[in-house]
């Protein structure tokens, strides 16, 4: 490991996952690193929320690529068995159609397709065909769309690289993924099933490019798995990582401004007080950056004209009861998915949501109490562009209470014990993310890859950023990767 940090500072604004991972990173390399997070815990997206006795996380629940979080431990030479386990799920996911059939996914392709033949009458051998089509899509993608930044020459100039560009007219951005998935399948529910995957980034399947099919193969391909503490504690674990590495951490400080001097970031005001640095990393939604941070400069074309991703309107159920025919991911389909979308994109909630339930207390017990689950409830939804909210959830909450209790045959209505609510305002408020979209920059257009703001700024020198919002984009093993990409660009 070479130490270009040594005897220099960095500061992080934010504490989400992308923040922690590049905390530990610079530390390792031996900059003295502070990260100021303006809430009074880290994670962000994935903090934890408690309460009456239930735990669930705030956001991501889902957890893929492990290998991307453990890299940072073993980087640093540490196991990171003692600090995190991690279970494999089988099955992933049961699914819940109007019609009455259900189904669940598995991480074997083989025994995924018997399924889906079984349950659909859908060919056994169009579902293997279509998983190994996605597994090459991804072999052949990765290292230009993920692994390195896609704004060096450097990273162009590497046999992989030039590979993926030569097929890249073969890897779909010219049609959309429902329309791939039309062609894929004949059974409507699977093609609905494929299609979801569009929302895994906040895209809409009907538009987004057929690219996005590459968003199932981690968890067909290689398994979806559950971190013990859930989604929470892979911050716990990677706070505690940096802790030992020596990393300061100044909880409830909000950063107001980023001080530049001829073209260099020199450190940050919070509370008035300057805070100098060498470098500084920006892990707070790239838009607000530079709307509220760097208010005098300029922002980027690519910022202004960017259009972001779906958000989400969550329910955190304590739930008096429990329900073996649930496991611990739960989708309940809509019975018209397209017209879902035309919803969503008229920046409606829809009436008829697909529901996701999310149940960690499946595997953690100590998630609820005693014969309770503990239920994270959520459906799509815009991202804020000024509805009325408050009608809105009251309106959802009635939707999904009415679809959970006929798809599970009893009325869970009194079976709420303790609610929580969040929606596209208040995940902007408590994780600062630009009209409360989930995963940054929206992924609906064909080259939406390319229009992600880099991992560093072009403008001003020694100024980065990590997190869903950038480059290579949303979700817990992408926002792993930004702080990888940065070690990289500052060794
Ligand atoms: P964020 O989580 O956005 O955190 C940024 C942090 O910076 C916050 O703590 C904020 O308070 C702090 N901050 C911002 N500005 C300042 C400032 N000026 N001063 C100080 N502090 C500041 N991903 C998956 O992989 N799987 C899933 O199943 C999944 N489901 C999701 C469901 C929901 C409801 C949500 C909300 C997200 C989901 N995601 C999922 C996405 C995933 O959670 C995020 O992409 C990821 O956690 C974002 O991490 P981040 O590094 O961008 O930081």
């Amino acid at each position: 490991m070479n130490k270009t940090g040594k005897g220099r500072k960095a500061i992080i604004i934010g504490s989400g996952v992308g923040g922690l991972a590049t905390a530990v990173r610079l530390a390792n390399r031996g900059f003295d690193v502070t990260v100021l997070e303006k809430n009074a815990t880290t994670g962000g997206k994935i903090q934890k929320i408690e309460k009456d006795g239930f735990t669930w996380g705030f956001g991501a629940s889902l957890f893929t690529f492990p290998e991307l979080l453990s890299d940072v431990f073993r980087e640093c030479g540490r196991d990171p068995e003692d600090y995190y386990k991690v279970h494999r799920l089988d099955p992933i996911c049961n699914y819940f159609y109007e019609d009455g059939t259900r189904l669940s996914s598995y991480a074997e392709p083989e025994k995924c397709a018997e399924e889906i033949q079984n349950k659909t009458g859908e060919p056994a051998k169009n579902v293997i065909r279509y998983l190994r089509k996605i597994a090459g899509v991804y072999e052949s993608t990765k290292d230009i769309f993920l692994f390195h930044s896609l704004h060096k020459l450097s990273t162009y100039l590497t046999p992989q690289t030039l590979r993926a560009l030569v097929n890249i007219s073969n890897i779909g951005i010219h049609k959309s993924l429902n329309k791939a998935n039309e062609q894929s399948f004949r059974d409507p529910r699977i093609i609905q099933l494929f299609n979801r995957y569009a929302t895994y980034n906040g895209s809409d399947p009907y538009v987004a490019p057929s690219t996005l099919s590459v968003t199932a193969h981690p968890e067909y391909n290689s398994g979806a798995y559950f971190i013990d503490g859930g989604m929470p504690d892979i911050a716990r674990s990677l706070e505690k990582l940096a802790r030992e590495l020596g990393v300061r951490f100044l909880t409830s400080t909000l950063v107001e401004k980023i001080e530049t001097d001829k073209g260099k970031a020199t450190g940050v005001y919070a509370n008035g007080v300057l805070h100098r640095a060498d470098i500084v990393v920006s892990n707070m939604d790239v838009n607000f950056t530079y709307k509220k941070l760097l208010k005098e400069q300029p922002a980027p074309e690519s910022i202004n004209s960017q259009r972001l991703s779906s958000s989400a309107i969550i329910f955190y159920w304590g739930m008096k009861g429990t329900f073996t025919e649930l496991d611990m991911h739960n989708i309940f389909f809509s019975a018209d998915y397209h017209g879902e979308f035309v919803h969503l994109r008229k920046k409606e909630v829809p009436d008829d949501p697909t529901v996701y339930v999310f149940i960690s207390s499946k595997l953690q017990k100590k998630h609820a109490p005693e014969g309770c689950e503990n239920w994270f409830t959520l459906i799509n939804s815009p991202n804020d562009t000024g509805q009325d909210w408050d009608k809105a959830i009251a309106e959802a909450r009635k939707n999904i209470i009415a679809k959970l209790s006929r798809a599970l045959g009893r009325d869970i209505a009194p079976l709420i014990i303790s609610e929580t609510v969040n929606h596209p305002c208040s995940i902007r408020d408590k994780t600062l993310s630009c009209q409360g979209a989930l995963y940054g920059a929206s992924s609906n257009e064909a080259m939406s890859a390319f229009l992600r703001h880099p991992n560093f700024s072009r403008r001003i020198d020694n100024l980065y950023f990590c997190g869903g919002s950038v480059h290579p984009g949303g979700g817990v093993p992408l926002c792993l990767l930004s702080a990888k990409i940065i070690d990289e660009l500052i060794a």
